[in-house]
């Protein structure tokens, strides 16, 4: 509720404050049990730093986050502790994410013993079916992740990811970092895995083409700000917000007999979000801009399941 996650810009010996960039400026949504909510946006839009504050990997500047009841920006360390069993991250980049000296059958079985305090022969054990569940053979696990193939680490990434059986997890663009062939394959674990174990997934990507098929929601970010929000088939299909429309229109066609999609070209100035515009903050890029958009920030609002922060969603 009202998330906001601030980084200040300092420099010198005397961190003189140059400004604030605003990653989430203000952004409430709720996450379903056993559901998946995909985050969309351009790359510094502010996605992974909510996934990363929903988590308390990042601080939040201010806002409240409930878990089951919990506000987890109020938890003391031993509470966060608890907490970090039932919420866990998958991240881009499986080689950059797995420590390099470490062999598979450690890296994923660390969490067992930092939050278990499984013996090694039970530790083993639990890898082992790990390995197993994402598709990994079990004679791999005294090997070192330079010895897997990308699509091989991020299942390692996941099987860590799941030692605790956690509830909730953030997967921060778990395919972009691998080959198409592979990403489908990755999704597909996912998918399975969401459907073995009631997890929900809050799932970060650029690439619409990707969440299209695998989320239930999907919300839209722009410059820390959440655009559109609402059921991914009913979102493509009739975008509210000119800046999903963009997106949309501006992803590869995946079916090569589909016709084109009327181009949508966005000019104007790039904002920062250092300096966020006045008014939409979309303003500047938007082909419909009116005068209003200047002055006016619009807020979040619901036409039927779905909310826009629009002066002037599309026609419905
Ligand atoms: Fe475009 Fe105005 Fe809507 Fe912003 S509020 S997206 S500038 S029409
Ligand atoms: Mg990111």
């Amino acid at each position: 509720r009202n998330l906001k996650t601030y980084f200040p810009i300092e420099k010198g010996l005397f961190r003189k404050k140059l400004g604030t960039i605003r990653a989430v400026d203000d952004i409430s949504f709720d996450i379903y049990e056993g559901e998946t909510l995909a985050i969309v946006g351009e790359s510094g839009c502010g996605k992974s730093t909510l996934g990363r504050t929903l988590l308390r990997l990042q601080e939040a500047t201010e806002g409240e986050a409930i878990f089951e009841e919990q506000n987890i920006f109020q938890l003391g360390s031993s509470e966060l502790r608890q907490l970090r069993k039932q919420m866990q991250i998958i991240f881009q980049d499986p080689f950059a994410s797995l420590n390099p000296r470490m062999k598979v059958m450690d890296i994923i079985g660390e969490p067992l013993i930092t939050h278990e305090s499984m013996s090694l022969k039970e530790k083993e054990e639990r890898v082992l079916e790990l390995m197993e569940v994402v598709g990994l053979r079990k004679a791999y696990g005294y090997r070192y992740p330079h010895m897997f193939s990308g699509g091989q680490r991020q299942r390692i990434g996941i099987a860590r990811a799941l030692a605790l059986n956690p509830k909730f997890v953030v997967c921060d663009e778990p395919v972009s970092a691998l080959d198409v062939s592979i990403q489908s394959q990755i999704i597909n674990l996912l998918q399975r895995l969401q459907e073995q174990n009631n997890l929900t997934y809050l799932f970060i990507s650029h690439d619409l083409n990707v969440v299209r098929y695998f989320s239930d929601r999907i919300s839209v970010m722009f410059l820390g700000k959440l655009m559109e929000l609402g059921p991914t088939n009913e979102v493509y299909e009739r975008p509210l917000h000119p800046y999903t429309k963009f997106l949309i229109a501006a992803a590869p066609v995946v079916d090569p007999h589909a016709r084109n999609k009327e181009k949508l070209i966005l000019e104007g100035e790039i904002p920062s979000p250092i300096n966020p515009p006045a008014g939409c903050r979309f303003h500047t890029r938007c082909p419909y801009v009116q005068e209003v958009c200047k002055r006016e920030e619009p807020q979040l609002q619901a036409i039927d399941n779905r909310q826009v922060a629009c002066h002037f969603p599309l026609e419905t």
